[in-house]
Formats: C-alpha cells, structure tokens, sequence
C-alpha cells in the first residue's frame, strides 16, 4: 500500500452529539475552573486587605496607648516623690524617718500599683526599701539602668521609674519606684478581640488571658495572620516604649472574617450554574437540533442507499428542512441528486428491460475478446445455460469462424475500421444444425479514446441463411429432379471450356430428349411423367463420371455435359453405356417402361468454341436424330458433314415466312387480381401454326426467331395486336393492363423505348396501361447492361415485370439495382407450393418481393387449392389454368362476357 493511502484512513469516527456534548462539557469545566480560580484569588485578596487593616489599627492602637500608660506611670512616680517631698520626713535625720515613711506608705492604699519602691542615696548606697521585692533587690543599679526588673524568684515582671528625690540634708537621692505588669495589668489593657502578651528574652511572662502563648517559626516571631488556631489570630509586636532592653508586646487580634470563604464562593457558584444554565438552554438546544438534523441527512442517505426510494429518504430527512440554512440546502442537494440517480436508475432499468426483450443477443468484449457483458438474449440466442460472462466468445464459435472473428477484430486493432458486420456459426448449441448469427460490432473506447474492446449485436439469421441457401440451391437446380439447371450448367460449360483449353482436351456437350414423353404425361398424368423423369435422371447420373454434369434443360429435355474428353470415341462409349442402361425397363408402381431417347451432341473444340453456339449446335444434332426416327444418338459434325441439319433449316423457313406473312398470333392469358378476384390484364403470348408441324410452342419458335433476326419483326406484330384488342376492349369500358413478354434482342434493339411510346400513343394508351415481361436470367445475368435498357423503359413509365423469378437467381442483391415493379413466381415454386419445401419458398420470396416493393404475380396457377394458398400469402396477381389458359382474342373476348355476366 503506498503511503498516501494510508494517509487517508478516515479519521476515528466520534459522532457530532458525542462531539457537541463533550466540548460543551469541556466548556463548561474550563468556565467553572476559570469562575472559582477568579474568585478564590479575590477572595484572598479581599481577605489580605482585611488583615492588614485589622492589624495596622490594632498594632496603631497599642502603639498609641502604650506610651500613654507608660507617661502616666512616670506622672504618678513624680506625684509619689512630690508626696513623699511634701510630707518633708526625709528631711528629719535618723532612722526614724524610714519608719515614719513606712507607715506612711502603708496607710496610702493607693500605692497598689507600685507595690514596691526604693531609695539610694547620691551614691546609689539604698537607703530605703518597701515591699517584698524590694526586699529582696541586692544591687538596684542594673534595674535602674535597664527600667525593667525581671523577680527571680516569681519571674514577675517590673517597670522600674526612678526620679530625684531631695533627701534633707543626705542631699539629692533617687527613688526607684516597681511597678508590676502583670496578667491583670494586660488584662486592663486589652480591647475586645485582642489578646495581649508580654514577651522577654524569648518568655512569655504575662498575658491578657491565661493559656495565651506567642506563635512563632523556626526563624522566631510570626507576624500576621496564624491560620493554623482556632480562631485564627492576626499577630503583631510593639516594643514597649522606653529603653531598647524594653520587653515586646505581642498582640494577637483574634481574625473573624467578615466574609468567610463558602459565602464568598457562593456568587461565583451561582454565576457558574447561571452561565450553564444559559449555555444549556442557548447553545445546547441549538446544538442538539442541528445535529439531529445533520444526523436526519446521514440516517436519509442510508435509507436510500438501503431501499433507494426518494420519497421515503425525503420523509427521514424532514427535520434537516427544519430551518432555512446551509443544513437544509445540503439536505435539498441531496434530495435532488437522489432524485436524479433514481430516475437515471429507473431509465437504465427501462433500457435493460428493453434489452432483455429482443430477440437479438446484445455483446460486450474486451480487446481479447472476453464477453464482458451478455443480455438476456445471448441465452436464448446460444442455447446454452453456462455463463458467458468471462469466457472469450471465440469458444462459442465454430471453429471455422473464430479467424472472422479475429481478422475484424485485428482490423479495430489496427484502426482500420470501427465498425464491423460478420456471419458466424455457434458450435455446441446442440440441435446438429449449425446456427447462423449475424454479428455487428462496434468498437467501444474509453474515456482516454483508447480501445476498450466492443459491442456487439448478435441476431438468429439461421432461418434466413436456411433459405437463401435452399433459394440458392433451387435457383440453380431443377425442382422435380434436383438436377444442375441451365443457369449452371452454363457456368459448369465455361468452366470446362477453359479447363480444356488449357489441358487441349475435348468436351462434349449432349442433348438428351425422351421418346414420345408426351404421351406418358397425356395418358398417365404429370406425376407419373415426373417420377419417370427422376428415375431416369437417376439411373443416368449412376453412369457418369465424377466430373460429368446432367442438368435439366426444360421438360422432357436434359443436357449431359462431358468435360476433358480426349477423343470423340470417348463420347460414343458414353452413350453406348447409357443406352445399353436403358435397355432395362424402368419400374414405376407395377407398370415397365422401356424408355428410349434422341440425343444430339456437339463437341468443342470441333463443332464450336463457345457456349451458346456449342448448345445450338447439339440441338441441332437432337432435332436431327429426332428426324430421323428417335430412339439414337447424333454428332453434330455426322450432319453437318450428311446434310447441314436440313429439317431446322425447313423449319426456319417455314417461320421467317410466318413473320413476313404476319401469320404469328397473339394470345391472351387473363390476368387475375387476388384481392378481388376480378381480371384486370392479359399476358399477350404468340401463337403460331404451322400447316406441317402443328402448333409449334413459342419455346422453340422464339429462340429460332432471334437466331434468325426475325424477333424484332415477331414481337412487333404480337404487339400491334395487343394494342389493337387493348384499344378495342377500352372502348367497350375495359381497362385491362397488357402484359408483354420481351426477348433479350427485342430489349436490346435501338429505339424501342420510342417506338413502342409512339404506337401506344397511336392507340390512346399510356406506358401505364403495359407491363413489360424480362425473363429474370436476362435481367439480373447481364444486369448491368440490362438495367440501362430498364432504366430507360421504366423513366418513361413501363411497367417491369422480372418473370420466371426463381429460376435464374443468381443474386438477390441485384434485384435492388433493378428498376422492377413486378415479380414473376416462376410455375416450378407454383407447381411445389403442396410441399414444405416449396411453401417456404414461395413464402420467402414473397417476403423478398415485399421488402423491395414489388407487385407479385404467381403463373401457373392450376386448382382452386393452390390459388387460395397463394392467395393466403399475399400474392398480388395470379394467372394459369385454372382461371383460363391463353386464348385467341376470340375466345378472351366470350371468356371475358361469360364472366361478366357471372
Ligand atoms: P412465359 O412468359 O413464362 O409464359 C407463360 C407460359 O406458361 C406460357 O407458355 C403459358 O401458356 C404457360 N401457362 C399459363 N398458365 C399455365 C398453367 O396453368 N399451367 C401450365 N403448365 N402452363 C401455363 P407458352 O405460351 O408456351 O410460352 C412459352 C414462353 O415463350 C413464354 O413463357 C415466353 O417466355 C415465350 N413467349 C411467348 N410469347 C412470347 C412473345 O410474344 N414474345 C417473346 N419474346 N416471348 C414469348
Ligand atoms: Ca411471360
Ligand atoms: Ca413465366
């Protein structure tokens, strides 16, 4: 883990009320702390003042009285002398005089206070003494000096006073007067409160009270207040008045405060509660209802992470909208932007719904083609219950299409592409059949534009491939025998041209025809002509080589294709073994049929060098061997050495003197709307009898008539004639739309387009009124030099019918570069519409024919249930027997009263 994010471990979580309360708390404690400190320190300040006042008065006083007591003691010293002076006994001699003063002092009781006295004469030698301390006072002279006498014996205490005392003729002595300072004296001295002792050389040797004692430290006397007695006493000292030997008076003032410390600490206490008080009332409520709000936001935002529903978080939230300030404005932020999550929420809901709703498969890969992401469809899509999510797609693949998936993939890689659509098969979807999707890709970037992978559509096209691949299959195959078609085999001939001109082989190309096919069908009916043409088709396939082709050329006609032959002997020993097969009856449901053939053959490089020539000729060869009596084979160069194939040669006569004569007919085949069941148009077709050969079928006379440069002349006719019975039928209120059939050359001929506009506009008829039929191989095989002839056409407003649809398909995507308006069903899908097979091909073709706009018209039609399954479909317009065949105009004109009248 790098360091920064370590460093960004959240902080320990402490809850706001938790915070609130413990610095309100801590508040509160520090104001209380500050408040007492503030108010001890002026409490002690208040009571320092207090003492000191207390004892500079106190100390005042006695400083004041004490030399007053100490003055009144010495006045009373001098009356006793002026007394004793006036009573004039010491001026008598002897010792009488002492006991005359004696007595005399005796009888004075004022004389207490000074219990004792004593008088020395000028040479300090006592002369006198009174009292018992006096008595016992060997040497007055120190008293006198000090004026203070300390009893020995009774550790009494004297102030001693001397003062001159004339002595009569002794001369000038001195009388020492004691007075006693005792317990009572400092009694009478002491003030109420005050206590007063007296102290001398470190004794207490009187006191106001008994059991009083000095207070003192290590150091000595202690001045001020003594905290440490009960009651506390403020103490201080005066030296008595007088000599410096003089004892100390120790005054102890007795200290009562005035204010003593609870009752002073009792404001501050009430100003603590008081502030608190508020502070609990002001700030505390305040604080708890914002951060019940603040904590309203966090418990809305956890029920809306819980059970994402606005609604019910903008309910938790109610109180943070309590008040209009920033708590309320994040509340709304935060309501808004919930709100927008869910709707986004809801919309991304909407769109995976949607997502699980289509059928197609939506993909999400990474740049290695891991699925990221699946929709619900890739399930039904994969048929498989496993998860994708984590596995490449590629293992989902076909093996043969995980390259597709990796050359589109490369492509985004490289940047060559951003988009990309790919075919692909899933493997192991079970069900045998492979399973075809349509993949789109997309390619995703990131943020920083680089490749993050892509997205895929994934869509079941099995069922289309299914069919494209059957229409595909049924385009270039005949329907009842499966055989290769003349579409293919064209292509398989020039495949073998080119093959053996380079190897200067041979190839023989043979024209098979059955005998007398006709009556089969006539007198056993189409199904059992059809199963005699399959088993032949069979038994003829089971000779060829590997190489060889049999395709069906049209009805009882087939074509064998021969490539690398080295001779022409080659070929007769193929047709020896045919016949020589055929020399078995073929069984078909009890019944034998010996079937024989005409075949004509040409051989390239022989006969010709190209394919339509190589065919013509080999038809030459069959009409040759058919003349001459069936049932044999002949090569094209055999006749043409003989006799240059006179019987075609009589027959094209015979019709280039039909078209000269105008003796080709035109026919009309009813054209019927299927939603109304009402004609609404012919397809013109041309008729021509010949007075030797019968009625020859436009199949045969029509290629010949082109061969022959005569069609141009043909078509012009048949389409006068339409336009004449067109016109004619117009008059009579019927508007029928003309469907005319147009051969290659007839489409490629100059100036058609004006020539017909110009005779339509000579029989008051516009391009509307006509449908122009191209055979779809001539339409969509030469497309590009077709559709400018259609184009030209189709501006000048013709109608474009495709016909034959479904037979010459080569690619559906050329169907859209066609100006077409109409698609011809060809009769084989018809003919099949019975069978699944064929029902889903004329179904797709429909849903073809719908996707591009296009008219459907289904010929052929033969019975009642076949033109209700059409019908049911969606068929536009049908047309075949079972409505009526072509007819002379005779006979449409009756066909068309008889159904008026209907
Ligand atoms: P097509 O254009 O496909 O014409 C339809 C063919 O089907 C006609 O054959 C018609 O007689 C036949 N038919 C109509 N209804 C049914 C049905 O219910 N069952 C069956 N089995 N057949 C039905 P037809 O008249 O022999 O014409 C053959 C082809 O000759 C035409 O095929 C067309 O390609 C060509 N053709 C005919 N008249 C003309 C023409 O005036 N000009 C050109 N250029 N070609 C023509
Ligand atoms: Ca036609
Ligand atoms: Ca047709």
């Amino acid at each position: 883990m790098t360091t920064e994010a370590a460093d960004a471990r959240p902080p320990r979580r402490i809850s706001l009320r938790r915070q609130a309360f413990l610095r309100l708390a801590g508040v509160t404690v520090l104001m209380a702390v500050g408040i007492l400190l503030v108010g001890l320190n002026s409490f002690h300040t208040r009571q320092g003042r207090e003492i000191a006042q207390k004892q500079a008065v106190t100390t005042a006083h006695y400083a004041d009285l004490l030399p007053k007591v100490d003055t009144d003691w010495q006045e009373y010293a001098q009356r006793t002398r002026i007394r004793i002076e006036l009573l004039r006994i010491l001026e008598t001699d002897g010792d009488a005089r002492w006991a005359k003063l004696h007595s005399y002092l005796t009888a004075q009781g004022e004389f207490n206070d000074f219990p004792d006295l004593m008088i020395l004469d000028a040479q300090e030698q006592v002369l006198f003494r009174y009292g018992n301390e006096a008595a016992s006072i060997a040497n007055p002279a120190p008293l006198r000096a000090a004026g203070w006498y300390v009893a020995p014996a009774s550790n009494e205490l004297y102030r001693v006073l001397a003062t001159p005392l004339w002595l009569g003729k002794s001369g000038q002595g001195t009388l020492l007067l004691l007075r006693r300072l005792d317990n009572a004296t400092l009694g009478d001295l002491a003030i109420p409160e005050v206590r007063l002792l007296l102290h001398v050389d470190g004794r207490t040797l009187a006191a106001s009270r008994p059991g009083l004692a000095v207070f003192g430290d290590g150091r000595g006397f202690r001045s001020g207040l003594v905290s440490d007695v009960a009651p506390p006493v403020i103490q201080d000292s005066l030296p008595w008045p007088g000599q410096s030997g003089a004892p100390l008076l120790v005054i102890q003032r007795e200290f009562i405060d005035s204010y003593p410390l609870p009752e002073f600490l009792m404001r501050p206490a009430l100003a603590i509660v008081l502030v608190l008080a508020l502070i609990l009332l002001g700030l505390g409520t305040w604080l708890r209802r914002t951060v019940r709000r603040i904590e309203s936001v966090t418990a809305a935002i956890e029920e809306y992470r819980r059970h994402g529903a606005p609604a019910l978080a903008e309910q938790v939230m109610a109180p943070a909208h309590g008040a209009g300030d920033e708590v309320h404005d994040v509340g709304d932020a935060l309501l808004s932007l919930m709100q927008s999550v869910d709707a986004r929420d809801r919309e991304q809901r909407a769109y995976l719904e949607t997502l699980a709703m289509l059928e197609e498969a939506v993909l999400e890969l990474d740049c290695d083609g891991v699925i990221q992401r699946a929709s619900p469809g890739w399930q039904r899509l994969s048929r498989r219950d496993d998860a994708a999510v984590g596995r490449p797609l590629a293992e989902f693949l076909h093996p043969e299409d995980v390259g597709v998936l990796e050359a589109l993939y490369l492509a985004f890689i490289r940047g060559e592409k951003e988009q990309g659509q790919a075919r692909l098969r899933l493997s192991g979807g079970g069900a045998g059949q492979d399973q075809w999707v349509e993949a789109r890709f997309v390619v995703r970037r990131e943020a920083d534009g680089s490749i993050g992978g892509s997205r895929g559509v994934l869509r079941d096209v099995t069922q289309t491939y299914l069919h494209e691949q059957q229409i595909s299959h049924m385009a270039l195959h005949d329907a009842l025998t499966d055989l290769p078609n003349r579409v293919l085999l064209e292509d398989r001939i020039k495949v073998a041209l080119l093959m053996a001109r380079r190897s200067r082989n041979a190839v023989g190309i043979c024209f098979i025809d059955l005998d007398h096919f006709k009556n089969v069908n006539d007198s056993l009916g189409h199904k059992a002509g059809d199963r005699l043409l399959v088993a032949f088709a069979r038994r003829v396939r089971g000779l060829m080589r590997s190489g060889d082709t049999l395709a069906r050329w049209g009805g009882d006609e087939f074509v064998l294709l021969l490539p690398e032959l080295t001779s022409a002997t080659d070929v007769r020993e193929v047709l020896d073994k045919i016949t020589e097969a055929f020399r078995a009856p073929v069984k078909q449901e009890d019944t034998e049929f010996v079937i024989t053939f005409s075949i004509g053959v040409a051989l390239f490089p022989g006969d010709a060098d190209d394919v339509e020539t190589l065919l013509s000729q080999a038809d030459r060869a069959l009409f040759y061997a058919k003349a001459q009596g069936r049932n044999q084979a002949c090569l094209f160069g055999d006749i043409a050495a003989k006799s240059g194939g006179r019987k075609e040669l009589y027959l094209q006569q015979k019709l280039a003197d039909a078209v000269r004569n105008e003796r080709i007919e035109a026919w009309f085949q009813p054209l019927i709307d299927a939603r109304s069941g009402r004609c609404v148009g012919a397809e013109v077709l041309a008729r021509w009898h010949d007075s030797e050969y019968g009625w020859v079928s436009p199949a045969t006379f029509i290629p010949m008539a082109e061969n022959l440069g005569v069609i141009r002349d043909l078509g012009r006719q048949i389409w006068l004639q339409a336009l004449t019975a067109g016109q004619a039928w117009r008059a009579q209120g019927h508007h029928l739309r003309l469907a005319v059939n147009v051969s290659k050359r007839q489409l490629f001929s100059p100036y058609i387009a004006e020539q017909l506009l110009g005779e339509l506009a000579l029989h008051g008829m516009t391009p509307a009124d006509v449908v122009l039929e191209i055979t779809e191989s001539v339409a969509l095989l030469d497309a590009a030099n077709t559709a400018e002839h259609l184009f030209a056409l189709d501006r000048l407003g013709f109608r474009i019918a495709v016909d034959d649809f479904g037979t010459g398909y080569s690619s559906l995507s050329q169907l859209h570069e066609l100006p077409a308006d109409e698609l011809k069903i060809d009769i084989s899908f018809v003919r099949r519409i019975n069978e699944p097979s064929g029902l889903s091909m004329v179904q797709a073709i429909i849903q073809l024919a719908g996707a591009l706009n296009l008219e459907t018209v289904a010929e052929g039609v033969e019975d009642a249930v076949t033109a209700a399954r059409l019908i049911e479909l969606g068929v536009d317009y049908l047309q075949g027997y079972h409505y009526a065949p072509p007819m002379s105009r005779h006979h449409f004109e009756e066909w068309m009263g008889a159904q008026a009248r209907s």
